[in-house]
Order: C-alpha cells, then sequence, then structure tokens
C-alpha cells in the first residue's frame, strides 16, 4: 500500500529474526523488488541458535512464549521476551541509526516525530490497544494503524493481496513460535520441510541438556501446547480448534 502510494512511508525495516519459513524470504525478495519504499533487514540475531548457545560470555538468553509441564500435568507458559528482543528493539534501533542518523545514546532532536505504521486489521484490534499503550510514553514517535482506519478484516486484506501480489501472501512468523496452532504446524510440515526439521529441532533443544533455554526452568519447555514433542504429534488426527482470530500469531508486536 506505500508503495501504490496509499500512505507516506519513507523506509520499511524487517526485523529478521533469522528463523521465518522459506516463504517469507522469497516474499521479501519480491517486496524489495517493487523499489520502494526501501526495506532495510536488522537483526539482532538468530533466535534458535541464541536459545541453545545463548549470547555473550554469560551466555544469555532470550526466553520464547514455550509451554511447561508442571505437577500434576499442568500446562504453564513462560514469559515471552523474543518480540522486544528480537523484533520491536531492532526496529526502534533502525529508525533511530538508520532513518534519524543518531549515534547511540543521542535523544531524538526536538520537534522531530516518526510514524511507524503498523499492519493491524479490524479482527485483532486488541493489539493496537496495546501498542498504543506502549506508544503513550514516546514524544518522538507516534504509531499508526492504516487498515483500522480503512475498517478492513483480515479477509479484506487477503482479497485486496490477491489482486496485486503474484503468489499467496505467507505470515510472518518464526517457524518454531508457541503461537502457532495446529493448522500452522501441519502447514509447516507439509509445505516447508527444512521449517519444520528447524522446528522439530528447537522443540528437542528446549530439553535437551547443555541448551541455554534450560537454564533456570525445573520443569521440561515445549512448542506445542500439549506439552508433548513437536515430532511426535499426530496433527493429522487432531480436531480442529475453536475457530480464535488471535490463533497463530505472535501477539503484540511480532508480524511489524
Ligand atoms: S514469532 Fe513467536 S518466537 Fe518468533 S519472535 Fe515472535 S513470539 Fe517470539
Amino acid at each position: 500500500m506505500a508503495n501504490d502510494g496509499r500512505f507516506p512511508c519513507d523506509l520499511a525495516v524487517f526485523a529478521d529474526t533469522g528463523e521465518e519459513p522459506a516463504a517469507v524470504y522469497r516474499h521479501l525478495d519480491w517486496l524489495r523488488s517493487l523499489g520502494t519504499p526501501p526495506i532495510l533487514i536488522r537483526s539482532a540475531g538468530r533466535l534458535g541458535d541464541d536459545l541453545i548457545r545463548g549470547c555473550g560470555p554469560t551466555r544469555r538468553f532470550v526466553s520464547i512464549p514455550a509451554f511447561t509441564l508442571g505437577e500434576a500435568g499442568r500446562v504453564g507458559r513462560i514469559p515471552r521476551q523474543c518480540t522486544r528482543t528480537y523484533k520491536i528493539d531492532v526496529v526502534e534501533r533502525a529508525i533511530r541509526r538508520d532513518l534519524l542518523g543518531l549515534a547511540p545514546g543521542r535523544r531524538c532532536p526536538p520537534g522531530v516525530r516518526v510514524v511507524q505504521y503498523f499492519g493491524i486489521s479490524t479482527d485483532e484490534a486488541g493489539r493496537a490497544a496495546r501498542a498504543r499503550k506502549r506508544f503513550a510514553e514516546k514524544q518522538w514517535t507516534v504509531p499508526a494503524y492504516p487498515l483500522l482506519d480503512l475498517g478492513w478484516t483480515r479477509r479484506d486484506c487477503l482479497t485486496w493481496l490477491a489482486d496485486r501480489v503474484p503468489h499467496p501472501v505467507p505470515r510472518s512468523a518464526c517457524v518454531f513460535c508457541p503461537f502457532h496452532d495446529n493448522a500452522a504446524w501441519r502447514d509447516l510440515r507439509t509445505v516447508d520441510p527444512d521449517g519444520w526439521a528447524r522446528a522439530v529441532a528447537i522443540d528437542e533443544a528446549l530439553r535437551a541438556d547443555g541448551s541455554a533455554c534450560r537454564r533456570g526452568f525445573r520443569q521440561p519447555l515445549y512448542l506445542h501446547r500439549s506439552c508433548q514433542p513437536l515430532a511426535e504429534i499426530a496433527f493429522d488426527a487432531l480436531a480442529p480448534e475453536p475457530l480464535d482470530p488471535m490463533a497463530g500469531e505472535c501477539h503484540g508486536m511480532c508480524g511489524v
């Protein structure tokens, strides 16, 4: 839509976790081939590798919203830090350094305002409320929601894209994101064998001796809400989940 001139846009930023499905990277190449707006690719590292090996001398890691299996079979979920570190901070750093040319630690000059667009549709308006809250205390940047302004649902977006993009537009999320619903896991296994293999490897690494991401957790971690190893789940035999507009999404800021 920015390329069509529907709203002004100086720069797009792709915060790359290094873990997107192959179809997302192909789509990104296609978007970049359009020429405008320029798309910067920036990254805080490869998220899955950092989960396994950790970063820096302390082997620090950033948690994903994995499931835990506690006493008496109680399923829990650990806090998510990945969106902040691998997406929000990456985008904000790109704005400050690449768009505004600010050195680390320097303040945005008075009077400068950066508009950040969020592609949130009317069926996920709760995400907009969370983003607005996050922006409330920032002076230098304001959020905008062109799809909400148009009153578009996800289906409206898909219709609009189908007329303009020569391939199905994939969802952006890490291949091993624990927010996937069963349909997303099944699709990944069917259409992206490398992505599926990566998800299975990360699922196993969550419970492997020596993985950085095991530190501090007594209970085993899993990618799937059933707390079974991903490779052992018979997805074809699972009943469809109840319709949930947020299913399969990393709500919050993932997907910007
Ligand atoms: S897609 Fe999922 S795992 Fe990846 S950064 Fe977002 S919440 Fe974390």
